[in-house]
């Protein structure tokens, strides 16, 4: 056997000894859940718990959030391990034990999972420091749920200084627990979210000859923005057009003067994303210009498209196939959802795997940001587990 499993195989061991406690920290985080930058509980809790596995933590100019560092054998080389915190505002209808105490607020999308799997990871790695060469940096990062996101501000506050390759995690209910999803490339949309206001002029609802009508000028304009998906872009491309929501007017005799919505595009395509505020702005100018209205179109946040690396794939490849066998490997499909991971991605080499949590003896087959979303917390063991190895992989230089 050659050095590589024997550090391996110790990984494995770790992993598996760790796991209880690992189990406690989640349910913690799980029963504590903060919605996105307030998460002021959930960073002293990883403070205190970072701290006493021996990590160093550095100084974070944000109000929320966590950077630790634990160092080998040199600090020759840096990797990134990127977890999100944040929780969302859903009330928990899991019936768990360690469900949510605090009404309203929920980890429904995993980042409790997230958490104490790189917790997890700093604890198995602190304990074989002496086997790989280099610096692991954990990023523990605010509002993820909420664009602009907690990532800019991070790498603002150094969390990417000399660093090489950052690994990310995501729990998927469609995989079953034991495996993980890779996909090099477009792997999730970039989000362009946005509000239009629609100003027209009001009036006596019997006299819509004085007026201007800004609810008949917005309907076109919901109508009209979805021929965009259909007819201005390529079809080999996808991409979405949303409105979450639509308000306007005051009473049923008045003609109203305004109305807001407020959208979100999604796609795939980088080169789309760049000529979305174009095409909007086109369309919807056209219909106000041809009804007498205007418009105000304010980009409120957007993601990047996040690109998974195809090196550091085949670094996970190679190491969890190592660890698992190469059948717990799926190949998964892209997705219009976003993630502000992305914005590590367009600065340094990395990759997101997804982490399979499926269970439906336990019920951990509920989509994400569902009240019933549950997690087998056995995938936290297989997480750690990969995190840890293609760690060391990488600072050894085992790398593509
Ligand atoms: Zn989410
Ligand atoms: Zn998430």
């Amino acid at each position: 056997m050659d050095n590589k499993n024997t550090i391996h195989g110790d990984i494995l061991g770790l992993a598996r000894k760790l796991h209880p406690r690992q189990i406690e920290w989640r349910r913690h985080l799980h029963s504590h859940p903060e919605l996105s930058d307030e998460e002021t509980q959930t960073t002293a809790y990883l403070v205190k718990e970072l701290k006493a596995l021996g990590l160093r933590i550095r100084p974070l100019n944000m109000t929320t959030g966590v950077i630790a560092e634990l160092d080998g054998r040199s600090s020759s080389r840096t990797v990134a391990i990127r977890s999100d915190i944040d929780a969302l505002p859903i009330a928990e209808q899991t019936g768990l034990p360690f469900a949510s105490v605090t009404p309203g607020k929920m980890h429904a999308c995993g980042h409790d999972v997230h958490m104490a799997t790189v917790l997890g990871t700093a604890a198995v790695l602190a304990q074989i420091r002496s086997e790989f060469d280099g610096r692991v940096r954990f990023l523990f990062q605010p509002a993820e749920e909420m664009p602009p996101g907690g990532a800019r501000p991070m790498i603002k506050n150094g969390a990417l200084d000399k660093v090489g390759a950052i690994f990310g995690l995501h729990v998927d209910p469609h995989l079953k627990t034991g495996k993980i999803g890779l996909r090099d490339g477009p792997t999730m949309a970039s989000v362009f979210d946005f509000d239009l206001t629609i100003h027209g002029r009001g009036g006596h609802a019997a006299r819509p000859q004085d007026a201007v009508d800004a609810i008949v000028i917005a309907a076109e304009v919901v109508n009209s923005l979805q021929t965009i998906i259909s007819r201005d872009i390529d079809p080999i491309d996808s991409a979405a057009i949303t409105f979450g929501k639509v308000s306007g007017g005051v009473a049923r005799n008045v003609i109203a003067d305004r109305v807001q919505l407020t959208g979100t595009v999604r796609t795939l395509s980088p080169k789309l994303f760049r000529k979305i505020p174009l095409l909007l702005k086109r369309t919807v100018g056209g219909i106000c210009k041809a009804r007498g209205g205007r418009f105000t179109l304010q980009a409120v946040a957007d993601y990047p498209v996040l690109n998974n690396d195809s090196a550091i794939n085949a670094l996970y490849t190679r190491t969890y196939t190592d660890l698992f066998g190469r059948s717990r490997i799926a190949v998964t499909d892209p997705v219009l959802g976003g993630e502000d991971f992305a914005c590590y991605l367009q600065k340094v080499p990395g990759a997101m795997f997804r982490l399979g949590i499926r269970n439906p003896k336990i019920g951990a087959d509920k989509p994400w940001h569902s009240p019933e979303f549950i997690v087998d917390e056995d995938a936290m063991y297989f997480g750690t587990s990969l995190l840890a190895a293609a760690a060391v992989d990488y600072l050894n230089g085992r790398t593509a």
